[in-house]
């Protein structure tokens, strides 16, 4: 089948680079090749510099990222703990599903979609609830563009003795992630958004302080796959590599070249080209007398939900940017569906060009919806 090529402003999966896409294509050696192990050395090393930490337990999972997610929580939780999840957006809820379905007593601290988590909420439960194993909350909300204080929402869990789980999917790359200074506990992310690899691969690092909790365990984790006291004999190399699983190899290729180039430009370079492109593209929504939903302060630059105005359909304009310009940009979902558009600037997706490229797509767009509505 022949695959169009698109301009990815959507929520993810964003543009991927043509030497990523190279990597993908080498040949496929075996996962315990001696090349392969020194090659996910690598991998770990770049995963740290990515995370800014030390972590010893840094990895990429083989899956996508929900299954990160589903991994953090899953470790974590034995059946009877308390866990306090945060939701201000579409994966907070699944955050709190996955929990409870590993037995937690959930505690759910719902926020209104658009806004920020509030700290002062967050410490009084802490307060309510001592016992309570984590705090689970995500750092950059894909489903509302919300970025929320990751760093003071870790440290109201480490003052209290509690582990934390931080979702940035979408941060990672795009925004600050510092998990060693936010003195994190599990932190993962995706490969599809601000790091402009394909998916299906799900990085995430654990704090000295997690790996001593899951060690300790009482009761076996849940999901054989996920357990990470199994894992780690692959991924640590301790004693030897031992067979858990196929790693997937030729993905291993792309997520190493792309954190590779992710380090060639550094980290802050590539933050301030985030937050550049976002402001170009601030400009352009604005000339075209279109609004944010989230408040300036709050605004994640990678993912810009723009509200729909009144009198227009909103799917007919996203149709039309695919289907005639070959640009995708994303729906609302939840609570948001219908709207507003979520337009995402990720990764190599986020340079002037395809900023400049969307708002004149979306200007031509916007009339045909309109003379449509007249006619
Ligand atoms: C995209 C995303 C996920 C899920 O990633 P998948 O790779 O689709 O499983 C989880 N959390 C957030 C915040 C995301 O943006």
């Amino acid at each position: 089948m022949q695959i169009p090529n698109r301009l990815l402003m959507g929520p993810g999966p964003s543009n991927v680079t043509p030497d990523v896409l190279d990597a993908l294509s080498q040949p496929t050696i075996g996962h315990l090749d001696p090349v392969f192990q020194s090659l996910m050395e690598e991998v770990k090393d770049l995963l740290r510099y990515a995370f800014q930490t030390s972590n010893a337990m840094t990895f990429p999972i083989s899956a996508p990222a929900s299954l990160a997610m589903e991994a953090a929580l899953v470790n974590l939780i034995e059946p009877g703990d308390t866990a306090l999840i945060v939701q201000n957006g579409v994966f907070g809820g699944r955050m709190a599903d996955i929990a409870a379905r590993a037995g937690a007593n959930v505690v759910l601290l719902a926020f209104d979609w658009g806004t920020p988590i509030c700290l002062e909420t967050v410490e009084r439960a802490i307060r309510q609830y001592p016992q309570a194993r984590l705090l689970s909350f995500v750092h950059a909300e894909t489903s509302t563009g919300v970025r929320s204080d990751a760093a003071s929402l870790c440290k109201l869990a480490h003052d209290a003795g509690i582990l934390s789980v931080v979702d940035t999917v979408t941060g990672l790359g795009g925004v600050p992630v510092a998990v060693d200074d936010w003195q994190a506990d599990v932190v993962y992310s995706g490969t599809q958004k601000c790091l402009s690899v394909p998916p299906g691969l799900a990085p995430i690092t654990f704090s000295e302080k997690a790996v001593q909790g899951i060690r300790s365990r009482k009761t076996k984790v849940q999901s054989w796959f996920m357990d990470l006291n199994l894992v780690l004999g692959y991924w640590s190399g301790e004693g030897g590599r031992s067979y858990h699983h196929t790693a997937p190899v030729n993905a291993i290729y792309g997520l190493a070249r792309g954190l590779a180039d992710l380090k060639a430009e550094g980290l802050e370079a590539s933050w301030e080209r985030h937050r550049r492109m976002h402001l170009r593209l601030a400009e352009g929504l604005r000339n075209l007398g279109l609004d944010f939903l989230v408040e300036e302060e709050h605004r994640l630059p990678q993912l810009n939900t723009v509200v729909v105005p009144a009198d227009i359909n909103e799917a007919f304009v996203r149709s039309k940017l695919l289907m005639d310009q070959g640009i995708e940009i994303g729906a609302g979902l939840g609570t948001l569906a219908g709207k507003v558009w979520r337009i995402g600037l990720m990764g190599h997706t986020a340079r002037a060009e395809n900023v400049d490229r969307l708002i004149g797509a979306l200007e031509e767009a916007l009339a045909e919806a309109r003379r449509r509505a007249v006619a």
